[in-house]
């Protein structure tokens, strides 16, 4: 035995330095359910970045910032006219290049679409919009707003979710577009009160694509909202699916074949020759933007195909 070594005093001194370990074990797994708890009770950060760290950024200097312009009864009303204009503008600019550039002019689709459309008939076009959005959508879309009363997540949707939920928008929309477009042309009633105004333009134009009478305009906008209500779209979903929607309405009625042009891309996609063909033979074509219903249904017109200027 050593000397000055107490065996008594070594047991107690080894007891307490294993108390002490299993107290810090202990410790060490309080941290660890709180870090859990933690995680759990507050996700924005953390989830928020699994779930989509490219648009949370975006969602919450959205939500922090602007909540009362989202949130505003006028703010889809608003936005629909204002990025019809938009949207709206690179064509008129095409219009106008078309009297001097041959490139322009071999763009617009053939079969006698005749020569691109006057300032006179854009200015035209452009009153009748203004007054049916002030007078009937602006007002109906503002009481759906407030009816709807709706909140913004803590989360942003994530890049998949996003192009799931757009992309369903889309075939939604666009089956429930078929069936209220083949009604009005089947139902005279519904020809003659809501559908004939739009079918003025035997030769569309991009601005055209929302000159239709006020039922039809709100009909259109109720379809879209309520394609994205029924999939319970991210808000984020949702405003993509109208900014998209309200390009490819554009696209449609333009009068181009453009080059780069979204069906030309994508072959389920109708675009604007498929569309101009409705204006011209009104039993084909109802579909807005893919071709299946109209193959379906044996509407499908072939003679878009031809209408290509090349
Ligand atoms: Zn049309
Ligand atoms: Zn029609």
């Amino acid at each position: 035995m050593a000397p000055g070594r107490n065996p008594l005093f070594e047991l107690e001194l080894e007891q307490e330095l294993q108390e002490d370990e299993m107290r810090q074990r202990r410790t060490k797994d309080d941290v660890g359910d709180r870090d859990v708890d933690t995680a759990m009770n507050e996700p924005t950060a953390e989830l928020g970045d699994a779930h989509g760290p490219l648009l949370q950024g975006l969602w919450e200097s959205v939500r922090a910032g602007q909540q009362k312009i989202v949130l505003s009864p006028y703010l889809a009303a608003s936005c629909a006219f204002l990025t019809h204009l938009a949207f709206c503008a690179p064509f008129l600019v095409l219009d106008a290049l078309g009297s001097v550039c041959q490139r322009v002019r071999s763009w617009r689709i053939a079969a006698g679409s005749g020569p691109p459309p006057s300032l006179r008939r854009w200015f035209e076009c452009f009153c009748r919009i203004l007054f049916k959005y002030t007078t009937a959508v602006l007002p109906a879309a503002a009481i759906l707003q407030l009816l709807r009363s709706p909140n913004l997540p803590a989360l942003a949707p994530s890049c998949w979710q996003l192009f799931v939920e757009v992309v369903a928008c889309f075939l939604l929309f666009d089956t429930l577009f078929f069936i209220w477009h083949y009604s009005m042309h089947r139902v005279p009633w519904l020809y003659r009160t809501i559908h004939q105004m739009h079918h003025q333009h035997h030769v569309p134009f991009a601005l055209a694509a929302q000159d239709a009478s006020s039922a039809e305009l709100l009909s259109l906008l109720l379809l879209a909202l309520s394609s994205a209500w029924v999939l319970g779209c991210h808000p984020l979903s949702e405003t993509l699916f109208h900014f998209l929607n309200s390009w490819l309405a554009v696209e449609d009625h333009c009068g181009y074949n453009l080059p780069w042009a979204l069906h030309k891309l994508l072959p389920y996609m109708g675009g604007a020759p498929y569309h101009q063909t409705h204006h011209k033979k009104q039993s084909t074509n109802f579909a807005p933007y893919f071709t299946h219903w109209d193959y379906l249904f044996g509407t499908y017109c072939k003679s878009a195909l031809h209408f290509h200027s090349e």
